[in-house]
């Protein structure tokens, strides 16, 4: 455009972020929900149509935007939603339910368009008709100015919420994904660990943010975990670390790459393949460096399995890994240091057996930032992408926000006991709060009895009583609070690994352990 760089550099430096909050959620009928029903103009919805085009999905599923009137856009409305129907049409949306006079005015200009359309004076109009309940299997983004209160729309379309979420920020695990980027060269590779639902933030979210991020490959723990993300589109290398011998047609039919760890297992897999006719199929080698978990041993167990990986065509060795026992303290400096050693001589030895290349890996978070000089080809990156740094316990970005709403509040007379087998006496007159949350959504036990805390508007709330089964009580005698206010139980204000030290366990724990029912919720912050 002939402008030059120090025009362009001051005018970029100008720019204002879009601001918006873009919330998936699961919706009924199968169908999944984007959400921004705070505002409505036309560049913030090209960042959520774009959004939604990135997100890996099902082969046809059909694409739906539902959209209000946009106000204040400066551009005369002719114009304007000609201009808006160019951009549906070019991002591929199949049906347009459109909400207000101006755009119902101007319906003209989206005739012709291969997309279904469909218009409504207000919001009313829309919520009474039955459209909304014949969504199915669809991918439905929701997009309206303030003041048509599409929030009641979302509510509709919704599967129901439980009183305890999750909220998990997607653009974090980026930002902590950057944050690690930063100690690495550009030309190493990245795995990213999303085990155990991608350590309770929810692997197939976690999974589609990653994969738009260029990750090399996911891992997860068993192939139920890779197939789950297979089906959901997830298209990206998957390993598979736990591979249980019943699981092998589904590695095959799924592409999901298995470590190998032992000789019982690798004879397993190559019969298995075998019989299926599969040649070179992608496997990891661990090496056993002194974990003593799971793993070949570099010193004696080399030889033989050059010998029977070279025996046979249906696997190929992709990569050749170990892992740090104790990269996150430097107490273990030592032992890290010889754990390398050991590690190299024996990947050595792989690597030079085989023509083709295969890739090293020993580095996990903490050994991403604390050893820059072992990363070899490729690392793996767990506890740091959900925004814990495990070698201070210091938030990176705050990812996954748990939270609920107090169900009930007593006054209790000093004296009194609260919670089973009377636990917590009350030293003085108190207000006691009850939470829908309890040990068997992840809340741990042992943070009952005033070991541990949640906040309620900001301040430090004591769990008193031992913490029952789906419920605690927590003591609000100075908090200013009433039924219905929100208490994070962890969060930006409360890090897991702050729960963690006051229960005598891991980070790792506290995240892993968050239930399946408690309903986690996804936003973008951009
Ligand atoms: C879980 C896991 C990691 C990630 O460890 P973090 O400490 O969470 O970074 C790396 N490698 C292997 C083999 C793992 O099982």
């Amino acid at each position: 455009m002939g402008l030059d760089d120090d025009t362009i550099e001051e005018r970029l430096r100008a720019l204002e972020p879009v601001a918006m909050r873009l919330e998936v959620k699961d919706g009924q009928n199968d169908c999944t929900l984007i959400n921004d029903s705070y505002n409505s103009d036309i560049s913030s919805l090209d960042i959520a149509l774009d959004f939604m085009n990135r997100r890996p999905e099902k082969e046809g599923r059909q694409r739906t935007l539902i959209l209000s009137d946009i106000l204040q856009s400066g551009v005369e409305p002719h114009a304007l939603y000609t201009q808006l129907a160019d951009l549906l049409e070019q991002r591929g949306i199949n049906n347009l339910l459109a909400v207000g006079g101006v755009i119902s005015a101007h319906m003209n200009c989206f005739a012709g368009l291969p997309i279904c359309c469909r218009f409504f004076a207000n919001t009313d109009a829309l919520l009474q008709d039955d459209i909304l309940s014949r969504l199915e299997h669809q991918l439905i983004l929701i997009k309206g100015a303030r003041k048509f209160h599409f929030e009641r729309i979302t509510d509709r379309l919704e599967k129901k919420v439980h009183e305890t979420i999750l909220e998990v920020n997607l653009s974090a695990i980026a930002q902590n994904l950057n944050y690690y980027r930063s100690f690495m060269k550009p030309e190493t590779k990245m795995i990213c660990m999303v085990k155990a639902d991608a350590y309770g933030a929810g692997a197939v979210e976690v999974a589609k943010t990653l994969q738009d991020h260029n990750v090399d490959y996911l891992a997860v723990a068993v192939a139920d975990e890779g197939v789950t993300l297979r089906e959901k589109g997830i298209t990206q290398g998957i390993m598979v670390m736990n591979p249980e011998m019943s699981s092998f047609s589904a590695l095959f039919q799924y592409n999901l790459e298995p470590e190998i760890y032992s000789f019982r297992l690798l004879d397993a897999l190559i019969y298995a393949a075998e019989h299926e006719g599969i040649t070179n199929f992608p496997v990891h080698i661990k090496l056993d460096t002194g974990m003593h978990r799971l793993g070949f041993d570099p010193e004696k167990d080399i030889p033989r399995l050059i010998e029977r990986l070279k025996r046979q065509t249906a696997l190929i060795p992709r990569s050749v890994f170990s892992h740090f026992v104790g990269s996150d303290s430097d107490d273990f400096d030592d032992f890290s240091a010889k754990q390398y050693e050991l590690f190299l001589k024996g990947s050595k030895q792989l690597q030079e057996a085989f023509p083709h290349p295969i890739l090293r890996h020993i580095c996990n978070s903490a050994g991403i930032e604390h050893f820059p000089d072992r990363h070899l080809e490729m690392v793996r990156l767990g506890l740091g992408l959900y925004g814990i740094n495990s070698r201070n316990n210091e938030t990176i970005h705050n990812v996954s926000t748990l939270r609920t709403t107090i169900l009930q509040i007593h006054d209790v007379k000093a004296g009194e006991s609260v919670g089973y087998s009377r636990k917590t006496i009350l030293e003085r007159d108190s207000r006691i709060a009850s939470l829908p949350i309890g040990y068997a959504d992840g809340l741990n036990r042992l943070l009952g009895n005033r070991k541990g805390y949640c906040l309620v508007n900001g301040q430090k709330a004591d769990y008193v009583g031992n913490i029952c089964m789906d419920v605690c009580m927590i003591d609000v005698t100075d908090i200013p609070c009433e039924e219905g206010d929100l208490a994070t139980i962890f969060g930006d204000e409360l890090s897991p690994a702050e729960l963690a030290s006051r229960c005598g366990t891991i980070p790792y724990e506290i995240l892993t352990g968050i239930a399946p029912r408690v309903k986690r919720i996804f936003f973008e912050d951009k």
